[in-house]
C-alpha cells in the first residue's frame, strides 16, 4: 500500500481529523491542558494574539511563560502573534508583545504564524529591524500582489483559506500565478474542511491534487524540518 501524502493544515483551532496534519493554534492559558492531553501526533503553534493583550500587560512574565511554553516538542511554531490596526490594544503594547515573540522565535528556531490587519508596512519593517532569519507564515493572507512579493521577497511564506472562495478577492485573483514553493493552506475559524482548501487550491493554481500535497508536504519540510 502506497501512503498518502497528508493534507497538511498551517493554522487552525479546531482538532485535525485523521490523516491531517494541522498546526492547531493555542493561546498560553490554554496549553498545558491541551499538551496533556495532545495525541502523539498533534502539533501546536503558542502565542499572544494582539486581540488578546488585556490590560497593562507583565510583559516580563508573559514572556517567561511563553518561553517555557514554546519551548515544548510539540509546540512547532510561535504564533498567531503580530499587528492589528483595527484592535483596540494599544500599538505600543501590541509592539512590545510582537517583538519579544520574534526575539524567542530567534532564539528558539521556530518560525512564526503572523496575524497581519493593515499593518503590512509595519510588520516588513519589524522583520527587517529585528533581522529576523526564521520563516514567517503569514496567515489568511489577502493582500495585493506586491504585497506578496514584497513578503515573499522577505523570505516569508504566505497562508491562504477562505479568501480562495471569494472570487474578487485579491488572494483569489494573484494565488494563481504565485510561487507554488512560497505557499500554505489552512482552515482558521473558517469552517471549512482543509480538504475543500485542498480543492479550491488545486482548480486555481491548474495542479493535480497530487501535486499540491507534495509541494506543500515539501514546503512543510523545508520550514520545520520534516516533521510531518
Ligand atoms: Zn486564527
Amino acid at each position: 500500500m502506497i501512503l498518502k501524502t497528508p493534507l497538511i493544515d498551517i493554522h487552525a483551532h479546531g482538532d485535525a481529523e485523521p490523516g491531517v496534519v494541522r498546526i492547531k493554534n493555542l493561546f498560553p492559558e490554554k496549553v498545558g491542558e491541551a499538551l496533556d492531553h495532545a495525541r502523539e501526533s498533534a502539533l501546536f503553534s503558542v502565542g499572544i494574539h494582539p486581540w488578546y493583550i488585556k490590560e497593562t500587560p507583565d510583559f516580563k512574565g508573559l514572556e517567561n511563560c511563553l518561553n517555557d511554553l514554546a519551548a515544548h516538542s510539540k509546540v512547532l511554531a510561535i504564533g498567531e502573534a503580530g499587528l492589528d490596526k483595527v484592535a483596540k490594544t494599544p500599538w505600543s503594547w501590541q509592539e512590545k508583545v510582537f517583538n519579544m515573540q520574534i526575539s524567542l522565535s530567534e532564539k528558539l528556531g521556530k518560525p512564526m504564524i503572523i496575524h497581519c490587519v493593515k499593518a503590512w508596512q509595519e510588520v516588513l519593517k519589524t522583520r527587517k529591524n529585528q533581522k529576523a532569519a526564521q520563516p514567517w507564515i503569514m496567515h489568511g493572507f489577502n493582500g495585493s500582489a506586491e504585497l506578496a512579493d514584497q513578503f515573499l521577497g522577505a523570505g516569508c511564506y504566505l497562508s491562504f483559506g477562505e479568501f480562495l472562495f471569494r472570487e474578487n478577492s485579491k488572494a483569489a485573483r494573484f494565488f494563481p500565478a504565485l510561487n507554488k514553493e512560497r505557499i500554505f493552506l489552512e482552515t482558521d475559524d473558517s469552517g471549512l474542511s482543509i480538504q475543500q482548501v485542498y480543492e479550491q487550491a488545486m482548480r486555481l493554481k491548474g495542479l493535480s491534487m497530487e501535486e499540491l500535497r507534495e509541494t506543500l508536504n515539501q514546503n512543510f519540510k523545508t520550514v520545520f524540518g520534516g516533521k510531518a
